[in-house]
């Protein structure tokens, strides 16, 4: 039966996404299950709250343990929900989906709201007489974020901060919409094929396809993200890449040729005064201080200081990046002129193409070697099971741990689909509880969009899939491996996201070493392993332009750390100053001065990563050099493995990630082993 029919197959029978006895029933799981589903479960929630509250002075196991185990059912009500929208998307389960985001969020600010709660954890963290460690982080995290929500403020404040959450909420709706519009609103149309020499055959395709749509001839080039990475690495026609150059950094601004029309710097003002101000009323000085209360780095200065130290290095490796190749380009080289030669030099240098190296990457040999590898470091096995799935792409697996016990369960589904959300990524299905007649192990699904088998073969990945795969499978990991028993601090739950990634961009590493390549390498024909000499330029690759691509990204997060660390609604935004500070600091690449990247950066001004940016570093750092406590006792060392097991995966946000790093590293996280392994390293 197809997921559609299973899905259009209302039943009379109780409603199967409240039955939590097991694992989810897909197949039996239809759109109109879905609201009522969310409705009764929240319900259930607010009256248990309800009841737990009018105990007298309930202690930690009569109030916080049930009201965990309340909100624990409410994730598993919604977990499958949300997954199947993810992954077989239909008009029904679509507007199914969206009646019931409404009602989530609503119980979401409700619960953050609470004062009789509040006051009632805050009262268990004042006694904590006989609590142990992880009970005791229970309260710290949830006390942390009620004052987050604005719970402990005065009634008039209390009312101001919640205006301004709204307004930001808008404004910064306002502004991602703007940066839609603005890069819908250009295109370029061309006439001459000539001017698109280099550019992809696909690029060329769908920008033929878009002019005969609109009824002009020749080809229309829009101004999306793909269509502009084609133009700045292909295209020959230097005028074209200026052009596009233009169009987009100045997109939702005062500048280039949209100029004015969807001007996103009046929101940038509003935006960064909001943020500052409600940082204010939680006793914040600055947003940034903020942004740092839920992340694993402590201080303002502590993230200046870091990114200030790696601007420098970086820096002097762009700059000698760029001398290189302005030398390759012999002429001096503008903006829009980096990617293109950037793109001639790596191939004349490396010759590697991802498309090159699929046939040596077939999926049911990378999954082995992925195993083998689980194996040798952690003990794992994985062993497939029948069970309900919503996809015949979709398989389950048990996790067994070295004596045989089952320690949770895993959901794979890999192949890109229509009606299936892009990208990759690991969801909890169940997470892990202890709790007295709610225990449960945790269960995952991990998701990819690889390209799917075809001719009788099976999918053929690029070493970036292999590599995409590993990422997944570590955040995977870090949900099953969890010891801790209960939900909010299960996990991937209550992880500063600075350090989240940890687990994640750790298993990459072994995706780049020569020992474990051939674990998940032979090719699709002849078995052959990959050729010593692909392998090695496969390694190589790595290290181009890392200087230039690592400066880059450090002067965006500067840029964002300074915006609201240093802001005062005296002097306003000081966009401008604050980005030439940051290119001081970091930047190789002199942008011209009509260069308004800031007026579409949505990461911090329509995202989440507002004083946030810089965690993309963060966790490369603490990946690489947890990584080199392997590459110095071996990278598939089983004691360096066990102890990453107890002292990061198993902890989940029972611990501070700090704590947790040191503990495993013996020491705080240096940035010499990401450094060394660009080949930065002096
Ligand atoms: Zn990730």
């Amino acid at each position: 039966m197809s997921e559609t029919t299973a899905l259009a197959a209302a039943t009379a029978t109780p409603n199967p996404l409240l039955d939590l006895t097991g694992l989810p029933r897909y197949g039996e799981i239809a759109a109109d299950h879905i609201e009522p589903a969310v409705r009764a479960q929240l319900a259930q929630c607010r009256a248990g709250l309800e009841a737990l509250l009018a105990q007298p002075a309930a202690g930690f196991a009569a109030l916080v343990e049930p009201f965990e185990a309340l909100q624990q059912q409410l994730s598993r009500v919604f977990a499958p929900i949300s997954h199947l929208n993810a992954v077989v998307n239909t008009p029904e389960l679509r507007a199914a989906y969206n009646a019931c985001v409404p009602l989530m969020a609503e119980y979401g600010t409700e619960i953050g709201q609470n004062e009789e709660l509040h006051v009632a954890y805050q009262r268990l963290q004042v006694a904590a007489v006989g609590l142990n460690p992880v009970q005791r982080q229970v309260l710290h995290y949830a006390l942390r974020d009620f004052k987050l929500a604005g719970v402990g403020l005065p009634a008039a404040t209390k009312a101001r901060y919640k205006d301004i959450m709204q307004e930001l909420a808008q404004l910064q709706a306002k502004f991602e919409e703007n940066v839609l519009d603005a890069t819908n609103a250009w295109h370029r149309n061309v006439v001459d094929e000539a001017e698109l020499a280099g550019l992809p055959a696909h690029v060329m395709a769908h920008a033929a396809g878009l002019a005969a749509e609109a009824g002009v001839a020749g080809w229309r080039l829009p101004l999306d993200g793909p269509t502009y990475m084609a133009v700045m690495s292909h295209a020959a026609t230097r005028q074209l890449r200026r052009d596009f150059y233009e169009a987009w950094n100045t997109r939702a601004s005062d500048r280039g040729p949209g100029a004015g029309t969807y001007d996103n710097s009046q929101l940038i003002e509003d935006i960064l005064r909001l943020r500052h101000e409600a940082a204010n009323w939680l006793g914040f000085a600055n947003y940034a201080e903020l942004s740092l209360a839920t992340k694993m780095a402590s201080s303002v200065e502590e993230v200046l200081a870091f990114l200030a130290d790696l601007a420098q290095r970086y820096q002097q490796a762009a700059c000698v990046e760029l001398a290189e190749l302005t030398a390759f380009a012999g002429e001096p080289l503008e903006a829009w002129d980096i990617g293109w030669h950037a793109e001639r030099l790596k191939r004349e240098r490396y010759a590697v193409s991802e498309e090159a190296l699929r046939p040596y990457f077939p999926l049911p040999r990378v999954m082995e070697g992925l195993f083998t590898v689980l194996g040798k470091l952690y003990g794992l096995r994985l062993k497939q099971r029948a069970v309900p799935l919503w996809h015949a792409d979709a398989s389950y697996h048990e996790v067994l741990s070295q004596d045989g016990a089952i320690i949770g369960g895993l959901y794979l589904d890999l192949y890109a689909r229509p009606g299936k959300r892009g990208g990759a990524w690991m969801g909890e299905c169940i997470g892990r509880t202890a709790l007295q007649a709610h225990a449960t192990l945790p269960v995952a699904n991990v998701v990819c969009n690889f390209a799917p088998p075809s001719a009788g073969k099976p999918a053929l990945l690029t070493h970036y899939d292999v590599t995409t795969l590993f990422h997944e499978f570590g955040h995977a990991l870090h949900h099953l491996l969890t010891r801790v028993d209960y939900p909010s601090l299960s996990g991937i739950n209550g992880v500063a996201w600075d350090a989240v990634e940890l687990p994640s961009q750790i298993m990459e590493q072994w995706c780049w070493r020569p020992e474990a390549l051939p674990l998940l390498s032979s090719h699709v024909d002849t078995g052959e392993p990959l050729p010593a000499e692909l392998l090695e330029r496969l390694l190589n690759s790595r290290r181009f332009q890392a200087g230039l691509f690592g400066a880059r990204q450090l002067e965006f997060a500067l840029f964002d750390f300074q915006l609201h660390a240093q802001y005062s609604p005296a002097a306003g935004a000081r966009l401008a100053e604050t980005l030439a500070a940051a290119r001081a600091t970091a930047a190789a690449v002199q942008a011209p001065e009509w260069n308004r990247f800031a007026h579409a950066f949505s990461h911090i001004f329509a995202g989440g990563y507002a004083a946030g940016y810089y965690s993309y570093k963060w966790a490369e750092v603490l990946a690489a050099d947890a990584f080199s406590a392997f590459e110095e006792a071996g990278v598939f060392d089983s004691a360096t493995a066990q102890r990453f097991r107890d002292e990061v995966l198993a902890c989940g946000g029972s611990r501070e990630a700090m704590d947790a790093f040191v503990a495993f590293r013996g020491r705080k996280p240096d940035p010499a082993a990401l450094l060394r392994q660009q080949g930065l390293a002096a």
